[in-house]
């Protein structure tokens, strides 16, 4: 396989156009996934930046604060822009799901489930050091190594869904779909996620999902979208080189040098 951080790239670009109040949308079939507002925004940047410190061999911190710094005005919270201003910068606490939204590259690089924890939690810590944020990004991760190495939808939703998040535990996304409302909490992000990847039946299908929940749509989506590549192994071409268009450069050479490193399994 190859593309696995443009499985991110394409939900956060096409869950963009939605995010904003004014623009969420509850109706599946309306669900444009590249409008002309479609663009990159922070869980694109922090996911390639993640990416990025594992395969050069990077501080964490450091690099998200580089590539974050960089592209400063791609949406990031008030929070994490303060956390970009300081030369000093220490995790505060965060339980945003800022923490999912950019720890994919733990589940594909890992080779073990703790080896997994531990890259998972790496990507969390330099902000989002509350427990729930670090139970985010676990959670997220854990479900793309899983998947990558053959269990199924039930095993995600017995062993990860329900385990970690009670509140949302084998809820079907028509009972969650009506009432979902914009939340940037891991805790209000990740089930949800999870739950619309376990009832796609494609990669664009999950995205539609996610987006047409109507809340935080670029971040659900960014969140789902591996998940649902990971598993059903297959993204239309033209929305892979469509995504592609519109990363920086620098994006695009992660993007290849990360297939390749998940590929050739050495790190
Ligand atoms: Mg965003």
């Amino acid at each position: 396989m190859n593309n696995y951080l443009i499985s991110e790239a394409i939900g956060d670009i096409a869950g963009s156009a939605y995010e904003s109040k004014s623009h969420r949308i509850k109706e599946y079939d309306k669900v444009k996934l590249f409008s002309s507002r479609a663009h990159f925004t922070d869980d694109t940047v922090l996911t390639f930046a993640c990416a990025e410190a594992f395969i050069d061999h990077l501080d964490m911190t450091m690099n998200l604060w580089k590539c974050g710094n960089e592209h400063r005005h791609a949406g990031f919270s008030s929070k994490f822009k303060l956390w970009m201003s300081s030369h000093h910068p220490q995790p505060y606490r965060c339980l945003g799901n800022g923490a999912a939204m950019r720890c994919s590259s733990a589940g594909w690089l890992a080779q073990t489930e703790e080896e997994c924890i531990r890259m998972a939690t790496e990507t969390a810590a330099p902000t989002h050091n509350h427990p729930e944020g670090i139970k985010g990004a676990i959670a997220t991760a854990l479900t793309i190594f899983h998947l990558k190495n053959g269990k199924d939808k039930e095993f995600v939703r017995t062993q990860i869904l329900n385990t970690n998040y009670p509140d949302w535990a084998d809820k079907p996304y028509a009972d969650i779909h009506d009432d979902y409302s914009f939340n940037s909490t891991c805790e209000g992000t990740v089930g949800p996620a999870i739950i619309c990847f376990l009832e796609s039946k494609d990669y664009v299908d999950c995205i539609k999902l996610a987006i047409s929940l109507g809340g935080d749509a670029d971040t659900l989506a960014a969140i789902a979208g591996p998940m649902a590549y990971t598993y059903f192994k297959k993204m239309p071409a033209a929305l892979v080189s469509q995504a592609i268009r519109k990363l920086s450069d620098w994006m695009v050479d992660v993007s290849v040098r990360f297939d390749k490193v998940v590929n050739d399994d050495v790190i």
